[in-house]
């Protein structure tokens, strides 16, 4: 059975990793030659948006499903009949367009932060009356790892953001000072059953995932993210594993953005749960029994960004799961991540706060 991935970056590679214990195999479609995935299955090479190659993975695989969000839906569209595609369509298109998503999250009464539209400078000119500073301007399309935004300080700072980004869609929200950031990982089979992680606790640098702990203890914040997971899972009757990002401020959930796909957020489940988020995805896109989602003690994981750490010296702590995606090095770019799994959640804070400092001196 074959299971055609868009995309062969570092989630579909760790979802082929999954799968091939499970009898799997995989073909990948993907712009770049050398990508993580190809270095472990076939890939059709070419663009996302190529029907001659679209039409090959429909033809030759039992399910087609994303290892990046961005996939212009028209092309996946076009596939659709002829094979399974999952997540399904309209969640993707949702999770493509920063105002679509924020109107899901309203229509189905998940706290979001305030936002508005913004298509020309008179429009950013009423958001910033209407929602205040600071905000956020950010491009309604294409943005991740905190590219394409501003943040909006003080009147001044409007043109500013206008020049940098004015030629696009764009959504203006209120910039939310929060305590701290979460994640939940929910999946949905083909069949309806439902699974959700425990809840992640992220730490961003620059717009980019740095460090993640989970199972993360809030039990009264995990309980409303479950809520809202089920929702949206629910309203798209989904199949595959969907990430909804929260910030946390006062003890209150707010959402603010969510990914139609395995999540970086969700990497430490490898080695930290019973069944990885990239079996469970393939599971629930194959219409399989999903795997239990509990931790398996407390794991913190910490992204590799823009040069990789020396191997031997990382490696050199027993207990620590490397991974390398097979990159080429370059300033910004995830590289790899390692995961550490402890007997209690005091002890991995403390070994995560030790390794975050070793890797950012580079003394390793
Ligand atoms: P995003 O691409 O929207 O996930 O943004 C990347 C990161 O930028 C988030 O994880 C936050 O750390 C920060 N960020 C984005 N939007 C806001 C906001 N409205 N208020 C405060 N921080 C934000």
């Amino acid at each position: 059975m074959t299971v055609g991935i868009v995309g062969a970056g570092q989630l579909g590679r760790m979802m082929a990793l999954a799968g091939y214990p499970l009898g799997l195999e995989f073909l990948f479609l993907d712009k770049d030659a050398g990508t993580p995935a190809a270095q472990l299955a076939p890939q059709l090479t070419g663009a996302f948006t190529d029907p001659a190659l679209l039409d090959e993975l429909a033809r030759r695989c039992e399910v087609v499903t994303l290892d990046w969000e961005n996939v212009p839906v028209d092309a996946l569209a076009r596939i659709a009949s002829a094979t399974r595609v999952a997540p399904p369509l309209p969640a993707l298109a949702a999770a493509q367009d920063r105002l679509a998503e924020k109107t899901l999250f309203t229509q189905l009464r998940i706290p979001t932060n305030a936002h508005a539209a913004v298509d020309s400078r008179a429009d950013l000119d009423r958001a910033v009356a209407a929602i205040g500073l600071p905000g956020v301007l950010k491009t309604r399309r294409l943005g991740y790892d905190g590219k394409g935004q501003a943040v909006l300080r003080t009147g001044a700072d409007v043109e500013a953001a206008w020049g940098q980004l004015g030629t696009q869609p764009l959504l203006y929200e209120a910039f939310v000072p929060f305590d701290y950031e979460v994640s939940l990982i929910g999946v949905r089979s083909l069949t309806g059953e439902i699974a959700t992680y425990p809840l992640n606790r992220n730490l961003h640098r620059d717009g980019i995932l740095r460090l993640t702990r989970a199972p993360w203890h809030a039990p009264v914040v995990e309980q409303a993210a479950r809520r809202h997971m089920r929702r949206v899972l629910a309203h798209f009757d989904y199949a595959g594993v969907l990430t909804i990002e929260f910030f946390v401020r006062r003890g209150k959930l707010i959402a603010n953005e969510m990914a139609p796909r395995v999540h970086n957020s969700g990497h430490w489940t490898i080695e930290g749960a019973v069944t990885s988020q990239f079996e469970n995805h393939l599971r629930a896109i194959l219409g399989l029994p999903l795997g239990l989602t509990q931790a398996v003690g407390h794991s913190a994981m910490l992204n590799l960004i823009g040069e990789m750490p020396d191997r031997a010296a990382l490696l050199a702590d027993k207990s620590l799961f490397l991974h390398d995606y097979g990159k080429t090095a370059r300033p910004g770019r995830k590289l790899g991540h390692v995961t550490l799994t402890e007997s209690t959640a005091r002890r991995r804070d403390q070994r995560a706060a030790a390794l975050l400092k070793r890797i950012d001196s580079r003394k390793i």
